[in-house]
């Protein structure tokens, strides 16, 4: 079995994965605990009045600190790290360097290379790999001398650098030069195949690729001289929005490490803020599908980019179907985007039965220029509502679609996923 957590991380991404190591592996029996991103350092719900909370030490903490109490009480001969100080995880993989996904990360490898237990709440951890790709390893110092000549958008990018330069500095000391240990160049890219190293399961890097790395390198360098490559907002709202060109263009966010885990007959693709038309691509060129095959399947999708327009391709949200959507959103940057929750959810007409998961099941939709976002013509003021009104539209969605939300009270939204065949 391999259990899949979305921990609740406001408007980023906090993804557990669990599974044991099996009897047969290179180490003594026990779970295996890899840890992809963990979130911003606030994060808060929209409504007006809610409190902001601090995903690392209000979620993640509690979390693996109720794994190590599970773990340190089963017997030695299953698990081998039972009644240990320190709870191990794996793998830590930081997808990229925006703050909804590196912060909690950094602040994890800070308090590490410090010797310092500063999040309350937090076991002790110890942390066998790092994978993450930094500009900063990339370009070296043409990233903070480009930054300086940039404007705006730029100066998000450069602050995003130096909480890259932040981790890959506390990580240096706690994995000296073993950070994407093993790889050539020291970077997590496409066509990377893991099927020893986290046992029994298999990890195949699909993004970024070497090639569109170095692209995009190319291309920032080019465009800074007139205007940086710019994310787009989440928010964009057109009635021919999937024909009018909203491609997501964030350096950062087409840097992301995206994966897919099988284990057991199962299988989970994890697609950071990743544009899936470039997703799709990968699983094509890595010969995971097929030119005839129409569709690849898995267990579970982590939607690309909270379910933002810019990253979510007709061409991708049809041929990679789940039998789970996962959506981690709250709301922020009118995050998950109407028209994506419509276009996964109406995938049910065609009579297949699957489930939508959201991490925040209570979010009210982010006002842009004092406007909530709009579906149809008419404005989406909350999650629930866009569901109830889908639901009552289409027929097939009320029949076909389950729709799942984290328990308020629990930090995560938890998956297992037992052997299959
Ligand atoms: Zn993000």
């Amino acid at each position: 079995m391999i259990t899949f957590e979305a921990v609740d991380a406001g408007h980023g991404d906090c993804i557990l994965l669990r599974y044991h190591s099996g009897d047969g592996g290179i180490d003594p029996p026990h779970e295996r605990i890899l840890l992809i991103d963990a979130g911003p350092t606030t994060a808060k719900h929209m409504t007006p009045g809610a409190k902001s909370f601090r995903p690392l030490e209000h979620r993640l903490a509690p979390r693996l600190a109720a794994i190590k109490q599970e773990r340190d009480g089963r017997p030695s001969t299953v698990e081998d790290h039972a009644g240990k100080a320190t709870l191990k995880l794996g793998l830590v993989v930081c997808t990229h360097i925006d703050a909804d996904h590196i912060d909690g990360v950094e602040q994890i490898y800070h308090c590490l290379a410090e010797s310092l237990n500063c999040v309350p709440g937090m076991p002790q951890l110890e942390i066998g790999m790092l994978w993450f790709n930094s500009f900063s390893a990339l370009l070296g110092d043409q990233v903070k001398i480009l930054a300086k000549e940039l404007d705006r958008t730029a100066e998000a990018v450069a602050v995003s650098v130096a909480d890259g330069d932040d981790l890959t500095s506390s990580a240096r000391t706690i994995h000296g030069d073993n950070i994407n240990s093993r790889e050539p160049g020291k970077l997590i890219a496409m066509g990377q195949v893991f099927d020893k190293a986290f046992g029994p399961a298999k990890i195949t890097i699909l993004n970024p690729d070497k090639t569109s790395l170095e692209k995009l390198r190319k291309e920032w360098k080019k465009k800074s001289k007139v205007a940086p490559a710019q994310g787009v907002p989440a928010s964009v709202q057109s009635t021919n929005w999937l024909k009018a060109d909203k491609t997501d263009k964030s350096i950062a966010n087409l840097s992301s490490i995206t994966m897919l885990v099988e284990h057991e007959g199962r299988k989970i693709l994890l697609t950071g803020d990743q544009l899936g038309r470039d997703v799709l691509r990968s699983l094509k060129q890595s010969g995971l599908m097929s030119d005839a095959d129409k569709t690849f399947h898995v267990d579970i999708l982590k939607v690309p980019h909270h379910g933002a327009i810019g990253n979510n391709q007709r061409d991708f949200m049809s041929a990679v179907t789940a039998d789970t959507y996962v959506f981690s959103a709250i709301g922020k940057d009118q995050n998950p985007d109407p028209p994506v929750v419509e276009f996964y959810a109406k995938l049910a007409k065609s009579g297949r039965k699957f489930t939508m998961a959201f991490t925040n099941g209570d979010l009210s939709y982010e006002l842009e220029d004092g406007k909530p976002p709009e579906l149809n013509g008419k404005p989406v003021v909350t999650l629930q509502q866009l569901i109830a009104d889908l639901k009552a539209a289409h027929p097939k969605i009320r029949d076909n679609v389950t729709f799942t939300f984290r328990d308020k009270d629990k930090p995560s939204l938890v998956f297992e996923l037992p052997k299959r065949g």
